[in-house]
């Protein structure tokens, strides 16, 4: 029989916006090792400013156009971003819909979008999708998140985007190691510079970046190899399978997925990082009651 304090527990941290799916976790929680973290909208805010723009034989309004076009059907943090850039451009694009002109698109995860434009393909993303459709392109060096844009196979410039430390992400992971958590780790498929950049002014222990979703996995299963309890921390745009493969998915609610919600264990109902850490406290109160 499972005992009355757990749903009590369970009860209790649905008061403070822990959503926990089954008694079975609390106790899971309770004992978590090792942390696991998404970047971009879990420690970071997901929320991206563009920073400037470099266009190749091309305006700068143009630029921006075709990227927010081809980021028409994304929710990605970056997309969501690159539209906004093009409204602030343009105030009239707003009322502008190119739904109709656009076919064949593709998401790849971890690179970016291919899309048709009328009967032009653009690519939109990073250097591993330049890399990956053998487009000449010239690297930019600036400090953010780089996007890269091309029709077909000629290149039409970069924009440099970048997002935000969450205020409070330093104290939660500093907050989680005072609850018995031995290790904080930090996963993204953003560029390496960006994920060192957070990765210090965080103080984790672990940074792994450039990361495809699959490569995530991997990182998961070798903590996992090493018996370590296990939690994933994620915001769900492409992070549906870590989620389910940890001992514990924890989804940020707010902007998370509906498929990350689906497979999270824990879901952080309004996405305030601190409440993983009342979360775990609760746990460990009900698992001491229920000893
Ligand atoms: P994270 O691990 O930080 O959440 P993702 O796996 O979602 O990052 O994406 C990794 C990288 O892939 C991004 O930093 C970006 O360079 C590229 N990317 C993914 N989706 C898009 C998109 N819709 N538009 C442009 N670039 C994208
Ligand atoms: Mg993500």
């Amino acid at each position: 029989a499972i005992p009355l304090s757990f749903f009590s527990g369970i009860g209790a941290s649905s008061k403070i916006g822990v959503l926990i799916k089954g008694s079975n976790y609390l106790e899971v929680l309770a004992g978590v090792k090792t942390f696991m973290f998404d970047k971009t909208g879990t420690l970071t805010k997901g929320v991206f400013e563009v920073v400037s723009i470099h266009p190749n034989n091309i305006s700068e309004e143009e630029l921006i156009k075709k990227a927010a076009m081809a980021e028409e059907y994304s929710s990605h943090p970056i997309a969501v971003s690159i539209k906004n850039a093009y409204k602030e451009f343009e105030e009239e694009s707003s009322r502008i819909d190119f739904s109709d002109r656009l076919s064949d698109l593709k998401e790849i995860a971890g690179q970016g979008i291919s899309i048709k434009v009328d009967d032009e393909l653009l690519f939109v993303g990073n250097d591993k999708l330049m890399i990956s459709n053998n487009i000449n392109f010239e690297k930019c060096s600036d400090f953010g998140t780089i996007v890269y844009v091309a029709k077909e196979d000629v290149f039409l410039g970069s924009i440099v985007i970048n997002d935000r430390i969450k205020e409070d992400a330093k104290e939660v992971l500093m907050a989680l190691k005072n609850t018995g958590v031995e290790k904080n780790i930090m996963l993204t498929g953003d560029i390496k510079e960006v994920a060192d950049f957070v990765a210090s002014e965080l103080s984790v222990d672990y940074v792994y970046s450039e990361l495809l979703p699959q490569d995530k996995v991997d990182k998961v299963e070798e903590v996992l190899d090493e018996n370590s309890v296990l939690a994933f921390v994620g915001d769900g745009i492409n992070d549906a399978p870590v989620l389910a493969r940890a001992d514990i998915g924890i989804a940020m609610g707010g902007i998370g997925s509906d498929a990350a919600i689906e497979a999270a264990d824990v879901v952080i109902m309004d996405d305030n990082l601190g409440n993983i850490v009342r979360g775990i406290k609760l746990a460990k109160r009900t698992m001491s009651i229920a000893k």
